[in-house]
This record gives C-alpha cells, sequence and structure tokens, in this order.
C-alpha cells in the first residue's frame, strides 16, 4: 500500500481544482473517507484472513467495482450534503477508485484485486513507480520510510498539487474563485 495519508492526495486535488461551491466540505469529508476506507482490509491481516484471500488486503475492498458501490452508496448523501448527485457521484467514484489504482503504482506486495468480485486475480500497473509502504506504521521511522515518503511526494501528492492548482487557475480566471 501506499501510506494512508498519501490517499487522501486525490480528494484534495479535487477540492481545490473544483471548489468548494462544486465540493461543499461535507463532500469533500466523504470523498476523504472513500479514499482511505479501502485500507480497511488490512484489519483482515490480524483476524487471521490471509493477504492472498478474496477479502484479504489489496483484495476486494481496493477493486474498480467496490469503488462504484462505495460511490454509490455516497450519492445518497448527496442532498445533505449540498451537492449535486452526479458531480458527487464523479468525486465519490475518483476518490475511492485511485486508492487500488495507486497501491497498483507500488512496487511490493501481492498486487491488486482491481476486478473483484469479478476475479480476484491481483495485478500492478505496468508502470510500479511508488516504493511500497510498509505495513507496520513504526516502520515509516526509518531510512526505508523517508524513501518511500519521498516517492509518494514525487508520484502522488506532486501530481495532485499540479492538477489541484490548474483547476484553481481555471476557476480563477474565469471568475469563479
Ligand atoms: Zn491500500
Amino acid at each position: 500500500m501506499a501510506t494512508p495519508l498519501s490517499h487522501l492526495a486525490v480528494p484534495l486535488a479535487l477540492a481545490l481544482a473544483l471548489g468548494g461551491d462544486i465540493v461543499p466540505p461535507g463532500l469533500m469529508a466523504l470523498a476523504l473517507v472513500c479514499a482511505a476506507l479501502p485500507d480497511i482490509d488490512a484489519l483482515g491481516l490480524w483476524l487471521g484472513i490471509p493477504y492472498e484471500h478474496p477479502l484479504g488486503h489489496r483484495g476486494l475492498t481496493h477493486s474498480l467495482p467496490f469503488a462504484v458501490a462505495l460511490a454509490g452508496a455516497g450519492v445518497l448523501f448527496a442532498p445533505a450534503l449540498g451537492a449535486d448527485p452526479l458531480t458527487a457521484f464523479g468525486v465519490l467514484l475518483t476518490s475511492a477508485a485511485s486508492h487500488g489504482l495507486i497501491d497498483a503504482l507500488t512496487n511490493g506486495g501481492l498486487g491488486v484485486a482491481l476486478l473483484s468480485p469479478f476475479s480476484h486475480r491481483r495485478s500492478f500497473l505496468p508502470w510500479r513507480v511508488i516504493e511500497v509502504s510498509p505495513l507496520r506504521p513504526s516502520a515509516l521511522f526509518s531510512r526505508r520510510g523517508l524513501r518511500v515518503l519521498r516517492s509518494e511526494m514525487r508520484w502522488v501528492w506532486l501530481p495532485c498539487l499540479v492538477i489541484g492548482l490548474v483547476g484553481f487557475a481555471v476557476r480563477a480566471l474565469v471568475g469563479q474563485v
């Protein structure tokens, strides 16, 4: 996995790019949850569920169909959050789906079951550029941890910051800031 904090970069970039009118605070909070939630399967490691099991780490909760289901459930809250349902679906889907895709860019672990429950095959994307994060958070405070954070800065935070700032600049140009 990438570190849990780095998965939050995607919804934060969307909020910066689209602005508070399109992504109100409640929707952004829900998008942050959707981006982080897939790693709930790490609890399975303590419950005795093997990594490679369909419900193991990087299994069902990291898949694209799960992201669609999560975004679909989240849309039910859109009116209460003051968000347009279609926009909410897009923001939540992008946030949730980005989790598995970012993990599929890492250089360690078993790969991600991107199509679960239709296929439990684990795979990576062709570019495994992100240094995989250790499962034990304490291991981040080490030389390896620094390498992981540097890699995530380069491949997750920097592209997200650019996307967020480009969106912000476009909104400023059309007078929506
Ligand atoms: Zn993950």
